[in-house]
């Protein structure tokens, strides 16, 4: 699938508009890496998975299939302007290896500093957590992506998500998200589809710092 940079995200149902980022097809010509493009910040701000059943992909612009890259899913990135990205977990690898530069406004919202506030946009997510009436995919769809406010009302919302016979099959999602935060979680107490995402995630870091 080919989307121009910036067009909105239709993808996959999601509860919050998106802004496509990175979702390359033929018309992308591969060159060297720009020197001007610091992946750093793009790498610190790729650690939380989401939609990760979206199936495998391989990397078109690399020779042969035996290595296939780790091409499952999207990284969602929240700007502190209000604007949400979705990108697919390649776009590491189109910057560092095929050249690929993304818009100036997304690299720059990735430059900005702090921690973003507990804002509107996380208060969709978590309400529609809980929301009866809506659809249990669309109501998980968000659980990873709550990660992205390290702040204390997450852990409430998550931790009370454990414990919802609703969203057991989500479980995995809630426990990655509660590993994702700088908290302490009293992972002993969680349910064992939690504890497992939990322990998947802690596990991934550990590998990939
Ligand atoms: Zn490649």
């Amino acid at each position: 699938m080919e989307y121009p940079d910036l067009s909105p995200y239709e993808y996959y149902e999601f509860p919050l508009p998106m802004r496509n980022v990175g979702w390359l097809g033929p018309s992308f010509i591969p060159r060297p890496p720009a020197p001007d493009v610091d992946p750093r910040p793009l790498r610190a701000a790729s650690r939380a998975r989401s939609n990760v059943m979206l199936g495998w992909h391989d990397c078109p612009w690399c020779p042969g299939t035996t290595a296939p890259h780790d091409g499952n899913g999207e990284y969602h990135y929240y700007a502190h302007d209000g604007e949400v990205y979705a990108a697919p977990v390649m776009l590491l690898h189109y910057v560092e290896v095929h050249g690929y530069r993304p818009p100036e406004q997304f690299l720059q919202a990735l430059r900005v500093p702090g921690e973003l506030p507990w804002d509107d946009r996380a208060e969709r997510l978590a309400t529609l957590l809980f929301d009866p009436s809506e659809d249990v995919p669309l109501r998980a769809a968000g659980i990873v992506d709550l990660a992205s406010w390290k702040h204390p009302r997450t852990i409430d919302v998550l931790l009370r998500a454990a414990h919802d016979p609703q969203l057991v099959d989500a479980g995995v999602d809630i426990g990655r998200a509660l590993a994702l935060l700088p908290y302490d979680v009293p992972a002993d107490d969680l349910p064992e589809l939690v504890r497992w995402g939990f322990d998947l995630q802690r596990t991934n870091d550990g590998a990939n710092p």
